[in-house]
């Protein structure tokens, strides 16, 4: 059918400028090729139905034994264990490798296809594993057709017979981030999608299934943030492993040691300078590290699940600040920076609530400022959570706003009342075109929406007056104040109210 397709539009294509110059008749031309635009457009079709039905059947029907993934069909972590076992009974000593490989950022592929696709996509990024190793000399067989073992999820593995080529794990490794992903047809659309992986040799790091496992998975995870480059297992990342545990136990009881340091910086109107707000910015004087900047920590506190504590404390700081200012009359609001798996904590909205009336602080003085990766892993839930702090009355702040992906449909759903423009569009506005141009667009985005916008990271008079000028009145930089001690704002508002004018 396909064929006789081609020869038609082939033969169409061909014929039609001869038959158009024959009859003079340049709209018989123009229909003909309509024809096999038409006709090439069906064979399209048929092409793209073929790869859909491809993707729907699984590698293997009837995998409802315990040595198989049910998704994938194939081998999986049980069977790998034994044959990970047999080498080390039959072949003791003899090298191998246990190569590791996990599907990048499938949460954004979930959300954007849905989860029955994403485990079609699933079983498709298997099938293709399957087929490209099936002739890698070194990948063992798990069972009768398989090399590649479905460990669940997002993760895969290989076991590599390593006695004869020394880097061939790393070189396989290579060849499967490199060359392997190539995008997947899903109903139509195309899905990217990237592997990660990480190997740990056997017996040198271990001799059993799990702990060869465990470093391998440590591989990936150092490779993931960026702490390290490297393909293989190193002692080393246990090492930073621990000293990652250590610090974060630490943050635990810093808060009591009063370790912890809150630093303001105002935040004011660009027309009168006066101040509108204060932005809460975390620090840590930490005995034998030192100060240590909220960078140096807290994505680590994220990543161990240890912020939301830490989130409470701040809060209840900065709700007890706004009280104080209330009692010397200052009106002022405070913004508090929310972290990501804040918003997935059941009791955030709860606290909240509790401490604005604990302190008797009304909830409009209160601005929770939150980026646009906070939405990403659990939007659902995170939105839930915004709905209820803004029916409490709280202000919602979308901060970095611009190094992001939400789109203008996207912001029209948040219940937020600010954007933040990056310090990155800021600091040099009156220098670079590009980002005059990203930041003007972004002011005219935000208040053709309604939204307050503030700009931070504003170092100098010129870039104020630009602002100004493309109708941004709000900021916060180093022009005005650098961050200072929490306890130091309520003498600094008051003293500011005389000094504005010579900064
Ligand atoms: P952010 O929310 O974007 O805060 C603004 C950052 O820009 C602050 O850095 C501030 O010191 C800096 N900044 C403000 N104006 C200027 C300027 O004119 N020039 C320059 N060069 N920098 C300026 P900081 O204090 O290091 O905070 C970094 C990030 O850490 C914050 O970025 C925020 O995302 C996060 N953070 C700070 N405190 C907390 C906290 O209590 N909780 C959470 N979840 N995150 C926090
Ligand atoms: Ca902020
Ligand atoms: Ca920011």
């Amino acid at each position: 059918m396909r064929r006789i397709l081609i020869a038609v539009t082939v033969v169409l294509v061909w014929s039609a400028p001869a038959m158009a110059q024959q009859q003079q008749d340049p709209l018989g031309w123009l229909v003909s090729a309509v024809l096999a635009l038409l006709l090439l457009w069906t064979l399209w079709l048929l092409r793209k139905a073929k790869t859909q039905l491809q993707v729907s059947v699984p590698m293997r029907p009837d995998s409802s034994d315990d040595l198989h993934d049910e998704l994938s069909g194939l081998p999986n972590k049980a069977r790998l264990s034994q044959i990970v076992k047999r080498w080390d009974k039959q072949q003791r000593g003899k090298k191998a490798a246990l190569l590791v490989c996990k599907v990048q950022h499938f949460d954004r592929v979930n959300q954007a296809i849905g989860a029955q696709n994403a485990d079609l996509l699933l079983v498709q990024i298997a099938q293709r594993l399957q087929q490209r190793l099936i002739s890698e000399a070194q990948a063992c067989l798990l069972d009768k057709e398989n090399k590649v073992a479905h460990l669940g999820g997002i993760y895969f593995a290989l076991w590599l017979d390593a006695s004869e080529k020394q880097h061939g794990a790393e070189q396989l490794a290579h060849k499967l981030e490199y060359q392997l992903p190539q995008s997947l047809l899903i109903h139509g659309c195309a899905i990217d999608y990237q592997l990660l992986s990480g190997i740990a040799c056997y017996p040198e790091h271990g001799e059993q299934l799990n702990e060869l496992l465990d470093k391998a998975l440590l591989v990936l995870q150092h490779r993931q943030f960026g702490h390290s480059h490297h393909l293989v297992y190193q002692p080393e990342l246990t090492q930073y492993d621990q000293d990652k545990l250590s610090l974060m136990a630490e943050l635990q009881q810093a808060i009591d040691s009063q370790q912890l340091k809150l630093h303001i910086q105002p935040q004011l109107s660009l027309t009168d300078h006066k101040v509108l707000a204060g932005e809460v910015l975390i620090r840590w004087h930490h005995p034998r590290r030192g100060l240590m900047g909220p960078d140096q920590f807290l994505p680590l506190a994220e990543q161990m699940g240890v912020i939301y504590p830490l989130t409470r404390w701040v809060l209840e700081r900065a709700i007890q600040l706004l009280a104080q200012l209330q009692q010397q009359q200052l009106h002022c609001q405070i913004a508090v920076n929310l972290s990501s798996k804040d918003l997935l904590q059941d009791e955030l909205v709860d606290t909240v609530e509790l401490l604005l009336n604990k302190y008797q602080v009304p909830a409009s003085l209160l601005i929770l400022e939150l980026k646009e990766s906070a939405l990403v892993a659990e939007p659902d839930l995170a939105l839930r959570t915004l709905h209820h702090l803004s029916q409490l009355g709280v202000e919602l702040a979308l901060d970095d706003f611009g190094t992001g992906f939400s789109s203008l449909a996207y912001l029209r759903e948040l219940p937020i009342q600010q954007v933040k423009v990056d310090c990155s569009f800021v600091f040099d506005l009156h220098r670079s075109d590009t980002h005059s141009a990203i930041t003007g667009a972004i002011i005219d985005i935000a208040k053709n929406l309604q939204f307050t916008v503030v700009a931070e990271g504003i170092e100098q008079q010129e870039v104020e007056q630009k602002l100004l000028a493309m109708g941004c009145s709000r900021g916060q930089g180093y022009l005005y104040a650098k961050p200072f001690a929490l306890d130091a704002f309520v003498p600094w508002m008051q003293q500011w109210g005389y000094s504005k004018a010579s900064y």
